[in-house]
């Protein structure tokens, strides 16, 4: 089983030679970095990040800047996983954290796959490790059954809380990964004239309970081409001016804020599903 259902039909698909097959005969190739591409043909340009940002992201992320987050992600999520888990990371990106937990789980029978819209993040998704299940696909549409999977997880991606609920089995676990107040304020401080602190967005999800919340703040001395690339790997970079980009290409040493948030939620079961007219008798 590939872990992935037909984004034309819903059926299951199989691996087969070279992609994957539903029962209704669609079948996806999979491209020489190891993704099967489910976006729907109209999505099938390149979508997500650029070339430069995930190559920027892909370097910064190797020099270990993150690893203290990797390494508490990694404890939070084999604290509710179970042996035989099925995680996806919805909006796996470059595959950093998503290899990071599969090693984690090396010693489980639990199976990791990663969903990104962006292809050339997924190519270096797959360069990072060829044996990743990796998917083109949107976190709002997953290519994955209903309650097909025991945790989502999302690592500064976009939210898509009713399609988690969907793919997850009822009580299910669902992972977020998300910048505090001061996340990278020093290198905001370093390129804005008035550099503001982020709005934290509160711990609530429709549909869901929260179980636990563990912040991660550190200190980072990002030096030389690092810093270049942690302005490149953010939305900053585009929201920034010429003079700003040349002032962090010009910087060789950058103390900056490292602050995340990452909240354990679990899905709620529907209530009352199937017998709801009894449930609202009476309301
Ligand atoms: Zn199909």
């Amino acid at each position: 089983m590939s872990g992935f259902r037909c984004p034309h039909c819903g059926k299951s698909l199989e691996n087969v030679a070279g992609g994957v097959l539903c029962a209704n005969g669609h079948r996806y190739d999979r491209s020489k970095w190891g993704y099967v591409n489910l976006l729907p043909p109209s999505r099938g340009k390149n979508h997500g990040d650029d070339r430069m940002m995930v190559r920027a992201r892909r370097d910064f992320l190797n020099a270990g800047y993150y690893q203290t987050l990797a390494d508490a992600l990694c404890e939070t999520v084999l604290t509710y996983a179970n042996e035989r888990a099925r995680i996806f990371d919805a909006g796996c990106g470059e595959g950093y954290y998503t290899v990071a937990v599969k090693r984690a789980l090396a010693e489980y029978h639990a199976r990791i796959f990663g969903v990104d819209v962006s292809k050339v993040a997924l190519e270096f998704a797959g360069r990072r490790d060829r044996t990743l299940d990796l998917a083109a696909a949107s976190v709002y549409a997953l290519p994955v059954c209903d309650h097909g999977c025991e945790m989502v997880m999302s690592v500064f991606s976009p939210l898509a809380p009713e399609e988690f609920r969907r793919v997850l089995i009822p009580g299910g676990t669902f992972v977020e990964v998300y910048p505090l107040e001061n996340h990278l304020f020093g290198l905001k401080r370093a390129i804005y004239d008035e550099p503001y602190r982020n709005e934290v967005k509160p711990d609530m999800l429709e549909g869901f309970a929260l179980l636990e919340k563990r912040e991660v703040r550190y200190t980072m001395t990002v030096t030389g081409a690092d810093i270049g690339n942690l302005l490149r790997m953010t939305p900053y970079w585009y929201k920034t001016s010429k003079e700003g980009q040349q002032k962090a290409d010009m910087l060789t040493t950058l103390e900056t804020e490292a602050e995340f948030g990452i909240a354990v939620y679990r899905a709620i079961p529907d209530a009352g599903k199937g017998g709801s007219s009894d449930v609202l008798s009476g309301v």
